[in-house]
């Protein structure tokens, strides 16, 4: 089967945003079975959008086009592949009536270009928008008349992600489960690890699957900063049976390092470990700005779970907020076990937590000396039987140097609890 994506957008020409519905696309599918062909990213101009089009349904046996659905002068999607195919618009009433209550919902005026969105190729299958305005469209071509003797999809959908994503899931993914079953079944489970790099994971893991492989297992890795998902896919008539003896191999060899599963984040794991347990949280960031808290904040539920955080960049902060003894900086220095220690400590006992992570580092690119280099942090945990500390070191960039430490002091946590 042949798909292709097309990303509509001049801001993705201008580099002004980042095409991310490419990638995202392409992982919904191949979890699904189906492997992207061709991507192509474009211009907002007619000749792009009708060209680009035109050429894919020329090879395509599915086309995805990412934007141009909205109500501005650039959006030309519809209107523009609609007259291509001969299909004329006809205004919806449903929609139009989405769109009212849409506006009316929010005390809002709806303005008159807005109206266009309610506009339905003949034919078209409507893909609902649950939570914007644009509805996506779906629309069988059958004959295709740019490739003689065959059929295709051309699937349109809006392109703020926060809209194309939910309707993918929800509308896209089934039409083509049924527009294009798969003749053995398609099984894939990915594994998320946290600990090795990815040299030693595969070396952990392939020597124990190759007769899983012989019979049709499709192995990969895919590794992030600190993290490698190993993923195990099959498409054959035994393939539930070779991914589950896959993955329970790999659990086996990975153990303690496996944190969650397909797309489970780290906050996520940790977040329900803690409500599941009753218990909570406390952090003291320095080094990380309050990246920890973004990390948990971001998960549902996270108010069971999340106490208080610190941001205590500066000395005094560290003492006025959390208790941290000016003799314990004086002495050790900012970035310190007994620091991180006593900010643990502060925080938990503070915030009333059963657990407290703290972490101080230097993320660089100044500050650093020889007996503590540029990436070095402490993290500190508190919990009920006492203060621990450990000491890594990241010499990266600041960014990568906050993911790495926010990871590692969730992980510690994580594996604690486990
Ligand atoms: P559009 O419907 O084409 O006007 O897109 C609306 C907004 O969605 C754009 O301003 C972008 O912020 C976002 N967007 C569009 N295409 C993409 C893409 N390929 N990846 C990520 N965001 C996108
Ligand atoms: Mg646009």
């Amino acid at each position: 089967m042949n798909i292709e994506v097309i990303n509509t957008g001049s801001e993705l020409m201008l580099g002004r945003t980042l095409n991310t519905h490419q990638q995202w696309l392409c992982r919904r599918l191949a979890d699904l079975g189906y492997v992207v062909t061709r991507q192509t990213a474009i211009a907002d101009t007619p000749e792009a959008i009708c060209g680009t089009v035109r050429e894919a349904l020329g090879r395509a046996d599915l086309v995805i086009t990412t934007g141009g659905l909205g109500p501005t002068s650039d959006d030309l999607t519809r209107d523009l592949l609609a007259q291509m195919l001969g299909r004329p618009l006809h205004e919806d009433p449903q929609i139009l009536e989405k769109l009212h209550n849409y506006f009316a919902s929010r005390k809002r005026v709806m303005p008159v270009s807005t109206r266009v969105q309610a506009m339905v190729p003949e034919g078209a299958i409507v893909l609902a928008n649950d939570f914007g305005t644009a509805p996506g469209l779906a629309l069988s071509l059958a004959p295709n008349p740019y490739r003689a003797g065959h059929k295709a999809w051309l699937v349109l959908l809006p392109g703020p992600p926060r809209e194309l994503r939910p309707m993918f899931q929800r509308s896209v993914a089934p039409l083509i489960r049924q527009e294009f079953p798969h003749s053995c079944p398609y099984v894939c489970r990915t594994l998320r690890s946290m600990g090795l790099g990815e040299s030693l994971v595969q070396e952990k893991v392939e020597k124990h699957l190759g007769s899983l492989v012989s019979r049709g297992l499709d192995l990969g890795y895919c590794a992030r900063p600190g993290r490698v998902d190993v993923r195990l896919a099959a498409g054959v008539s035994e393939a539930t049976e070779i991914v589950t003896q896959a993955e329970a191999i790999v659990r086996r060899e990975l153990g303690h390092l496996i944190y969650g599963t397909d797309d489970q984040e780290l906050e996520s794991v940790l977040v329900e470990t803690l409500t599941h347990r009753g218990e909570t949280l406390a952090l003291a960031e320095s080094c990380t700005g309050g990246y920890i808290a973004h990390l948990i904040t971001n998960v549902p539920g996270a108010s069971q779970v999340l106490r208080a955080g610190w941001v205590t960049y500066s000395n005094a902060s560290k003492s006025d907020a959390l208790g941290v003894l000016p003799t314990t900086i004086a002495t050790h220095g900012a970035v310190s076990a007994e620091t991180v220690a006593e900010m643990a400590r502060g925080a938990r006992e503070r915030a009333g937590s059963t657990y407290a992570l703290a972490v101080t580092g230097i993320a660089g690119p100044t500050g650093g000396s020889p007996e503590k280099p540029v990436g070095t942090v402490f993290i500190g945990l508190a919990g009920p039987n006492g203060v621990e500390t450990l000491k890594q070191n990241y010499p990266t960039d600041r960014e990568t140097f906050k993911q790495l430490t926010a990871q590692h002091a969730l992980d510690w946590l994580r594996r604690k609890l486990a």
